[in-house]
């Protein structure tokens, strides 16, 4: 690890490498110009389709590397060679005279990339390495509103997220050298005296990836400071007055969905120096990458490395993108994970053509890095998100209880051969009933998520947690004995009994129920179900807010 350069060297040392490579990629397009007034029709339609292939390409790398001139004259000789290629006027003089003109322009754009100032819009944008190693829990709030700040730091800290307050005046600079947030959250209605507070995060934005979620709370839900907050890259918008469970939602959301594993990224695309660089672009924003450079390779890697999304290229020799899209919409396995279309084709019609094979986005080169990461993170999340439906329950994302009784099975299985400790607790939540009728279904709802929550954090990920019903839970852990288990709960228990909960003025706390059963050795999970179902009654009749262990 040590030895890592920064992505900002890599990217300069790649530069160079296609550089050094310009004057061989021009002999190859000399090369290819083999048309004179005597050529053979087919001959001269070979050299211009060849032309056309290795002008695109030049198009594509040179935009990324940050040499538009190549880029644009590149891309002005491929339309030549694709418009001749169409009229079929192939050998006349005005057509050659063309193609000499074209090729003559590229030349001295190529030969100029040395001097010429690289375009360092591109290159200043990397993802800031500091700032990836975002601390899970910490959350930046950025506003002048004292009222707010203090009740979303203390509702905030009870979810166990520390609120960071910023004022819209503070150094950004600074706040963000030495915090390194989950969150930011933008109150867009807090002024100072350049503007809005959502102006400063759009700076940072610009100076840094920001690889952290935005979130905007505002007064207004009009279509004007929605598109302002878009624009900054703000992904989640709320309106006031905003609770923190809606931001414990979004912020558990991100800290679950992209803090276990790493984003796994496949490349696909035949030029080499392009596809390294997205690589770069991509580890350095800590995703995990794989390079296919030739189409035909495509299946068996992607069997090995398991994408979460795919980086298309369009043109490619053998096979192009749009027909490797089409095939794995075929299949089954395949035919979920997300395509996204990366090419130098500006043509709509074209864009659309491949859109419709199975494409889920198109990004144009050169992309920014800023928009191609969070172009990827977006739709790998709602992979993920997808992904995991069929397995959890959609509003608390617990194991649902099929799946938890499978994966109860194969727990207790393997503690069977392995002569292993599990104890299983089963919860309920107190007079859920009157919350309810209290306080309305929607405020339950947040109740149960609450619960979920300290459910995932005071539990080991290696343990299981299911939502067997309504207010219904079980959670089996694993390598943990009876006295073991009841200390974890009855944390949980006070835990949950001390959140409180809010509606408009009114404030109140729930309590919950729990019984454990340990395996001794000899039981089934269904045996283990039922007598920590037993304990947890004896619980609601020895008065309910207590955690029972089986006898
Ligand atoms: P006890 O102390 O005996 O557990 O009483 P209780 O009221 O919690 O238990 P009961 O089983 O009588 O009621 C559970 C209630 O939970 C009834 C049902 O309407 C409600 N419920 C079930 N699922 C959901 C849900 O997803 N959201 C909300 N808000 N309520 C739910
Ligand atoms: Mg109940
Ligand atoms: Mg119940």
């Amino acid at each position: 690890m040590a030895e890592e350069e920064n992505v900002q060297d890599k990217i300069a040392l790649l530069k160079n490498i296609y550089l050094e490579q310009l004057p061989g990629r021009l002999a190859e397009i000399e090369q290819a110009f083999s048309i004179s007034s005597s050529s053979e029709p087919d001959d001269a339609r070979q050299s211009l389709k060849s032309l056309s292939a290795l002008a695109h390409k030049l198009a594509g790398s040179g935009a990324t590397f940050g040499f538009p001139k190549i880029s644009e004259t590149a891309k002005a000789f491929e339309n030549g060679c694709e418009m001749i290629l169409e009229t079929g006027d192939l050998t006349t003089d005005r057509s050659i005279n063309a193609v000499s003109g074209w090729m003559s322009s590229l030349r001295k754009s190529m030969e100029n990339a040395g001097s010429v100032e690289v375009d360092h819009e591109l290159l200043s944008v990397i993802p800031n390495d500091k700032i990836n190693e975002g601390e899970s829990g910490r959350v930046i709030l950025v506003s002048d509103d004292g009222e707010l700040t203090d009740r979303l730091t203390i509702e905030l800290g009870n979810f166990e997220y520390a609120v960071i307050s910023v004022s819209p005046d503070s150094d950004m600079d600074s706040v963000f050298s030495d915090n390194k947030p989950l969150a930011i959250v933008v109150d867009m209605d807090s002024q100072n005296e350049e503007g809005q507070a959502l102006a400063r995060i759009d700076d940072m934005a610009e100076k840094h990836v920001l690889d952290c979620i935005l979130i905007a709370i505002s007064d207004r839900g009009d279509l004007l400071p929605r598109l302002q907050a878009a624009r900054a890259g703000v992904g989640t918008y709320l309106l006031k007055p905003v609770t923190a469970t809606d931001l414990v939602d979004v912020l558990d959301q991100h800290s679950t969905l992209d803090s276990g594993e790493d984003i796994r990224v496949m490349i696909v695309d035949d030029d080499i120096s392009t596809s390294k660089y997205t690589e770069i672009i991509l580890r350095g924003a800590r995703m995990l990458t794989e390079i296919v450079n030739d189409p035909m390779d495509f299946l068996e890697k992607v069997d090995s490395f398991g994408p979460e999304l795919i980086l298309m290229d369009l043109y490619m020799p053998g096979c192009s993108g749009q027909e490797l899209a089409a095939v794995m919409r075929q299949q089954e396995g395949l035919s979920g994970i997300p395509i996204v279309f990366l090419s130098s084709e500006d043509n709509l019609d074209k864009q659309l053509i491949a859109m419709r094979a199975g494409g889920d986005d198109f990004l144009t080169k050169p992309v920014q890095p800023r928009h191609l990461i969070s172009s990827i993170r977006s739709r790998v999340r709602r992979f993920r998100i997808l992904r995991s439906r069929m397995v959890r329950d959609s509003m608390t994302g617990l194991l649902n209880h099929t799946t938890s009784h499978e994966f109860f099975e194969n727990e207790v299985a393997r503690a069977h051969r392995n002569k292993g400790k599990l104890a299983l607790a089963a919860l309920d939540i107190d007079h859920f009933k009157s919350v309810n009728d209290n306080y309305g279904h929607a405020t339950g709802d947040q109740v149960i998520k609450s619960l979920t929550r300290l459910l995932k954090q005071r539990l080991r990920t290696t343990d299981i947690v299911g939502r067997m019903g309504g207010e219904e839970f079980a959670a089996l852990l694993v390598d943990a004995n009876i006295d073991q288990a009841q200390e974890i709960l009855e944390g949980i228990r006070i835990a949950f009994s001390d959140i409180v909960h809010r509606v408009d003025e009114k404030k109140f706390s729930v309590t919950l129920s729990c019984g454990i059963a340990a395996f001794t050795g000899k039981e089934s999970s269904e045996e283990l179900l039922e007598a920590a179902d037993k304990a947890l009654y004896q619980a609601k009749h020895g008065g309910r807010n207590q955690v029972v262990l089986s006898s």
